[in-house]
């Protein structure tokens, strides 16, 4: 078969439809393609496919897990060695009738040839809807799951999938904080999975939870009340979308003002998503209440965790675990279960129970709401009468950058374009696409005024500055390995949006990315540099031009792509591990070019390891195709943070 992926001879389990019906084990010949796994009844003597048997489509799959051996599995169809793997294909919807097509069990000869099954499985699953977060690791035998003794066959699953192995849903990989990445696909002939549903989260008829108000800015908006719930009509636009609130009223609602009425937490106050774990505590601490706590998603997709400030011995942060019984119901420090997360919180707000202190005082984020692309649906010219200038905060290539409020109330940045500095036209061209870039690792555009000179970029504002300044200055104590290598995933994160829109950046570097109030870092000035009217700036021999961030492609043929931005964020993260130190501080640009060009590297900084600096060296492979993509980045920097917590 020319589309078959993978074809094998399994043992297939019965799929027990009807809680009566007897098992039974049979030798199926089993083929892979892109759209299903199809099983056929099989002539062992001439080795021959006969009969299609049945199949379950691969959109339809919603979890592939190994299994552990069945105790009372009949032994002699069973090598001793031999394993299973289950694919779980549910709940799907069929003309408005929900059936349900139960696990399917199928036993492979060797771990290998199980292993190789998994993850090809798994690959082409990634960007299923509704996959699990939670499965059962042992069988359905006789109307029970075997692992949690539950009896109902679509009970959730009882383990979390672990992170490395499973795919969390694109809901819940949000809610994590691990954004969704769209696969770079590297071996053009292996079959691609489908093309990943965007954005993100809810779809178009769901009903969502707004997080935060949202006073219309253009009379297209839709006002957003905190907490109720809307009905979600398109999303054709990533940043706006279309929705109606319980009145009938329809219109433009900022995206990242509603979550999915999903886990039922978004509306308490004192859940914090994607919170991590030193935000968390920078939180508490500012607010420095004792018994002051938070709810915030745990590293582990699909767990929580309550952060908590005691001021008794000094004052410090205690982390724990809401954990899970067999049976779903929850629980924290001591066994005092609860068969929702709210109960459980309600309660420890009244009974320490085995913590440091009870939950006194609930220590919120919600105040602040989220910037919006642009100010309003569809504006990106705005009038400059709106806006209020209210300090300096610095002078960049373009000349002077300002703080002030938007119509007296919210936040900006304002650049005010030196005239003669920048291609203007060329500019507010691109500043068109720019606007439609959101990711909350990057500094988002909020439009621009050009009816006047000088012409102003006005953007969202972070409290604490550029990031160099914040290296060299900003970190009091002595950073901790997490807090550091949490400002390297925020700007690995926002490159890889980046790098998955095909968008090139051309100057990151620490002076090129900006740190908000929580101490999250995000990038800025992406593709500005196109722009810019300086020769001392552009041509890479001249005095401006970052040739401490570019590799020999760039310094020698001026060759610009995602791979030359992977190794300035490889010298970004130097940058970091050296808090600011500026690099191959001893030579000039010249010696820079001819060195580096001859395989000169920065040195490893104190404060990394080995394993981090095996990242940023990645970064500085010589052949610019074999350096990772931003999306590989941002999952190993993950990974090693999930180790750190
Ligand atoms: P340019 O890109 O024109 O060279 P910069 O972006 O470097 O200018 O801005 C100059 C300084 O202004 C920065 O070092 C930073 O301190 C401050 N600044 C710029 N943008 C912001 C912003 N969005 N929020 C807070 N401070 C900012
Ligand atoms: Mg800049």
């Amino acid at each position: 078969m020319s589309d078959s992926i993978l074809e094998q001879i399994f043992i297939k389990r019965s799929q027990q439809k009807k809680k009566t019906s007897p098992l039974n084990y049979k030798e199926r010949w089993f083929i892979l393609t892109q759209e299903k796994i199809a099983y056929y009844d099989f002539d062992p003597d001439k080795g021959k496919r006969k009969g299609l048997r049945g199949h379950v489509d691969i959109e339809k799959i919603k979890c592939v897990e190994a299994v552990q051996p069945e105790p009372n599995c009949p032994q002699e169809r069973i090598e001793p060695e031999s394993t299973t793997f289950d694919t779980t294909s549910s709940n799907s919807v069929s003309q408005g009738v929900v059936y349900d097509e139960g696990p399917l069990y199928i036993f492979a000869k060797s771990e290998d040839i199980r292993d190789q099954w998994i993850k090809k499985l798994k690959e082409l699953v990634r960007f299923n809807k509704d996959l699990m977060q939670k499965y059962h690791p042992c069988f359905w035998v006789d109307g029970v799951w075997l692992c949690c003794q539950q009896e109902v066959k679509q009970a959730m699953g009882c383990k979390v999938l672990d992170h490395k192995n499973g795919f969390a849903s694109k809901a819940s990989q949000r809610r994590c904080s691990r954004k969704p990445l769209p696969p770079t696909p590297k071996e053009p002939s292996r079959p691609l999975p489908p093309e990943p549903p965007e954005p993100a989260g809810p779809s178009v008829g769901m009903t969502v939870i707004a997080e935060y108000s949202y006073t219309p800015k253009t009379f297209q908006d839709l006002e957003l009340r905190k907490d109720e719930e809307y009905t979600i009509l398109d999303m054709s636009d990533d940043n706006w979308w279309r929705a109606r609130d319980k009145l009938g009223n329809e219109g433009y609602i900022p995206s990242n003002y509603v979550v999915e009425a999903k886990n039922g937490l978004e509306k308490f106050n004192w859940y914090c998503k994607n919170m991590n774990r030193s935000q968390a505590e920078q939180l508490l601490k500012t607010e420095n209440k004792d018994g002051g706590f938070l709810v915030r998603d745990s590293s582990k997709a699909g767990k929580y965790t309550v952060s908590l400030l005691t001021k008794s011995g000094g004052g410090s942060c205690r982390h724990y675990n809401i954990c899970t019984t067999a049976q779903g119901q929850f629980y924290l420090a001591e066994k005092h279960n609860f068969e929702t997360i709210p109960e459980l919180i309600n309660y420890h707000q009244h009974n320490a129970a085995g913590m440091v202190s009870r939950l006194k005082y609930i220590v919120s984020n919600q105040a602040q709401p989220p910037s919006t692309t642009g100010l309003g649906y569809g504006e990106w010219e705005i009038d400059p009468r709106s806006l209020t200038f209210i300090k300096e905060l610095g002078t960049g290539q373009f000349g002077v950058v300002k703080y002030g409020k938007w119509q007296g109330q919210h936040d900006v940045a304002i650049k005010m374009i030196k005239e003669g500095s920048m291609s203007e036209d060329d500019f507010i061209e691109e500043a068109k696409i720019m606007m439609k870039l959101r990711h909350e690792n990057l500094v988002q555009l909020y439009g621009v005024c050009t009816k006047q000179r000088p012409i102003y970029i006005v953007t969202e504002f972070l409290s604490n500055g550029c990031l160099l300044t914040y290296l060299r200055e900003g970190l009091t104590q002595h950073p901790t390995p997490i807090q550091l290598l949490e400002m390297c995933k925020d700007v690995s994160e926002g490159m890889a949006y980046l790098e998955s829109k095909q968008y090139i950046h051309r100057d990151l570097a620490a002076r090129n990315c900006l740190v908000d109030g929580n101490g999250t870092v995000k990038v800025t000035d992406f593709g500005l540099s196109r722009y810019v009217l300086d020769d001392e700036y552009t041509s890479s021999v001249g005095s401006k031009f970052p040739v401490r961030w570019s590799p020999p492609e760039v310094l020698l043929y001026c060759k610009f792509s995602s791979k030359s931005d992977i190794w300035a964020y490889g010298v970004l993260m130097w940058e970091v591990y050296t808090l600011g130190r500026l690099p191959y501080e001893r030579l000039n640009n010249t010696e820079i070019v001819d060195q580096v060009s001859r395989g000169l590297r920065l040195f490893r900084p104190q404060l990394a390891n080995e394993r981090v600096y095996s990242i940023m060296s990645s970064c500085w492979l010589d052949k610019a195709d074999e350096r990772p993509t931003f999306q590989e980045l941002a999952l190993t920097v993950q990974d090693l943070l999930y180790e750190l917590q």
